[in-house]
């Protein structure tokens, strides 16, 4: 049976990892981080498992596509998923402030009971793949034999026949290096994911709102996250706040402590909310967050050499949002076989 090493544990990935290990390949799911998920992160506020949870990347997802709706059907039934369904709010602004309107919609959203995070890993429970964690692979090289991969901090190498790497097109191209070169698309692809300045904050509820997409901000999104999860109306609330491709670019290497203020400032001007009473909790750069203004064809879907038994897949390649990481991870998968 075929080995394939795939490179990175989020959506695409763990896509990827079911549909070869689902066709019978030994599939080996390596991930720099401590826990596969990739943007699908949680977190809970203290280490006691009844401690409120947050999702502090992705935060809810659509199913638009009837093949992946059908896919993650199980996992509404296995309560892996369920839906939300809040009161969203657009705010604006405009020359008198902000103005926040209510902007009702029907559109079915996805939300991990427990997280987001939990939904992955409970996906990744339903495969026969072996799933390791904090290995970050330092390089990889291609022989006759096939795939070579090395690891920092571990002189064992891992030997594949075939290789899927997920990673942000910038990070697999430093990875795949001269490989790369065969890749025209991957380079035109250099800038597809924009950053994210995600910030956790203890805050107020917000009277019959509980999204608000933000436009012409700082921010872009906030959520409350205590709504996700289904906790009380009363009380001290979490929210997500999530700035926009422009402001996190602009300030990507600004000091966080300069970020929180700013994102806290404009959360209390559209929340009508004094700042004292908005807590910072947790706050996250994604440094690969969303793709960018010109994101390729969802139709690419991937990137592969199948010549080399090599396929690139991430959201990045496919329109964006957690099915287009999924269909990517198959679409590579599928590439290979
Ligand atoms: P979606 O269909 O709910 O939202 C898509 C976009 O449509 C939103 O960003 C918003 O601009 C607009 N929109 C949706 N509902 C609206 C409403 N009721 N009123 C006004 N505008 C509305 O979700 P999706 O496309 O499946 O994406 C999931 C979410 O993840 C989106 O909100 C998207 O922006 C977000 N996202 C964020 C990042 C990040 O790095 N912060 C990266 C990728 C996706």
């Amino acid at each position: 049976m075929p080995h394939v090493v795939i490179i990175g544990a989020g959506v695409a990935g763990a896509s990827a990892a079911a549909t070869l290990a689902d066709a019978g390949w030994r599939v080996t799911l390596v991930d720099k981080a401590a826990r596969p998920g990739g943007r699908c992160a949680t977190r809970r506020l203290a280490a006691d498992t009844a401690s409120p949870w947050f999702d502090y990347g992705a935060q809810y997802f659509t199913a638009r596509d009837p093949a992946f709706r059908q896919a993650i059907a199980s996992d509404l039934d296995a309560g892996a998923l369920c839906h939300w369904r809040p009161m969203l709010h657009v705010a604006e602004h405009g020359d008198a402030g902000w103005r926040r309107t209510p902007s009702p919609d029907e559109r079915e959203r996805l939300i991990g009971p427990r997280g987001l995070n939990h939904w992955i890993r409970h996906r990744l429970d339903q495969t026969t793949a072996d799933i390791q964690c904090q290995r970050r692979v330092s390089a990889v090289a291609r022989s006759t034999q096939g795939w070579q991969l090395q690891f920092a901090d571990d002189a064992a190498s891992q030997n594949a026949d075939a290789l899927i790497v997920t990673l942000p097109a910038v990070q697999a191209a430093g990875l795949l290096g001269d490989l790369a070169d065969d890749m025209p698309e991957l380079a035109a692809a250099d800038s597809a994911l924009s950053p994210c300045h995600s910030l956790v904050v203890a805050a107020p509820a917000l009277a019959d709102c509980h999204g608000i997409f933000v436009k012409g901000g700082h921010l872009a999104w906030c959520a409350d996250n205590t709504h996700k999860a289904g906790h009380g109306e009363a009380g001290r609330h979490l929210w997500i706040l999530h700035a926009g491709p422009a402001f996190s670019a602009d300030h990507l290497e600004d000091d966080p402590q300069t970020i929180s203020t700013l994102l806290i400032e404009e959360f209390a001007a559209l929340g009508g909310l004094a700042t004292a009473r908005i807590k910072p909790v947790h706050q996250h750069r994604w440094r690969y967050a969303r793709p960018g203004a010109e994101p390729p064809p969802a139709e690419t879907r991937c990137l592969a050499r199948p010549e080399l038994r090599l396929a690139l897949a991430g959201d990045w390649l496919a329109g964006g949002r957690i099915e287009g990481a999924w269909h990517s991870g198959r679409a590579a998968a599928d590439a290979l076989r």
